[in-house]
């Protein structure tokens, strides 16, 4: 799947291997249609490279996200690599916070999908009444909108309403999902998107039927047992990458 590093300097196999992976997400992403413009971000830390961060070029659509042109940044977001692109400083604060402060937090991903963004208008939130939703029960945190996430100062709430849990919903904004590997992350959310499409589907039609909670410890616990090839993610995030690779394999470059 992978192909050779670019004639150039300082980029280690491991950086050119999180690049190519980073950028087939991005793909994965505009393949879902969880684009936003040209904003949003899935970051991910360079292994074996201490502070160091990949981010999206500010300016291109997730569609036209590279492995090279993704851009590399330290925790303050300075380029810590030659890069025509800049970054998106402001979009890049509220990963940054969760970079900074979880070991576990490898990769941080943000989307403003519209079931996304819809549950996250909901006093209530995501309703416990379908089967992603009792998948991830308990598993998803709420933080309070405080305006468009441009200040280090928002970061204590971010991690203090986050506390062990991995998903996020920014009430009157959208998603978020981190996790140690990127195919972890993206499972997670998937399974909270795939939640808020059938709430934003179902709610329209009648009263939800809530899970009780003795099914959704059940549903749970067998949910665990279920033994997939690889590593944890990766065959569903593999599998996408596939069906990318049908229309366009230039992400790996
Ligand atoms: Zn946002």
């Amino acid at each position: 799947m992978a192909t050779a590093i670019p004639e150039r300097a300082g980029i280690s196999e491991a950086e050119w291997s999180a690049r190519q992976q980073l950028a087939a997400c991005y793909r994965v992403f505009d393949h879902l249609g969880w684009t936003e413009l040209i904003f949003n971000h899935i970051t991910l830390r360079v292994p074996e490279e201490e502070g160091a961060f990949l981010i999206n070029p500010f300016g291109l659509h997730f569609s036209e996200v590279t492995a090279s042109n993704l851009v590399k940044i330290d925790i303050d977001g300075n380029k810590l690599s030659d890069s025509p692109w800049g970054v998106n400083l402001a979009g890049f604060v509220q990963h940054a916070a969760f970079h900074r402060h979880l070991p576990d937090a490898h990769c941080v991903m943000h989307t403003h999908t519209t079931a996304g963004m819809a549950v996250a208008c909901l006093e209530d939130g995501l309703s416990i009444s379908n089967f992603y939703a009792g998948q991830i029960a308990g598993q998803i945190a709420y933080h309070d909108f405080e305006g468009i996430t441009v200040r280090d100062d928002e970061a204590p709430r971010l991690i203090a309403n986050l506390g062990d849990k991995r998903l996020m919903i920014l009430r009157n904004h959208g998603l978020l999902s981190m996790g140690p590997t990127l195919p972890i992350a993206f499972l997670r959310l998937w399974a909270l998107e795939r939640a808020c499409q059938i709430q934003v589907a179902s709610a329209p039609m009648g009263r939800l039927r809530e899970i009780p909670a003795e099914v959704l410890a059940v549903h749970q616990r067998d949910q665990a047992k279920l033994v997939r090839p690889g590593m944890p993610g990766e065959a569903e995030f593999n599998a996408l990458v596939r069906l990318v690779d049908r229309k366009d394999r230039g992400w790996r470059d």
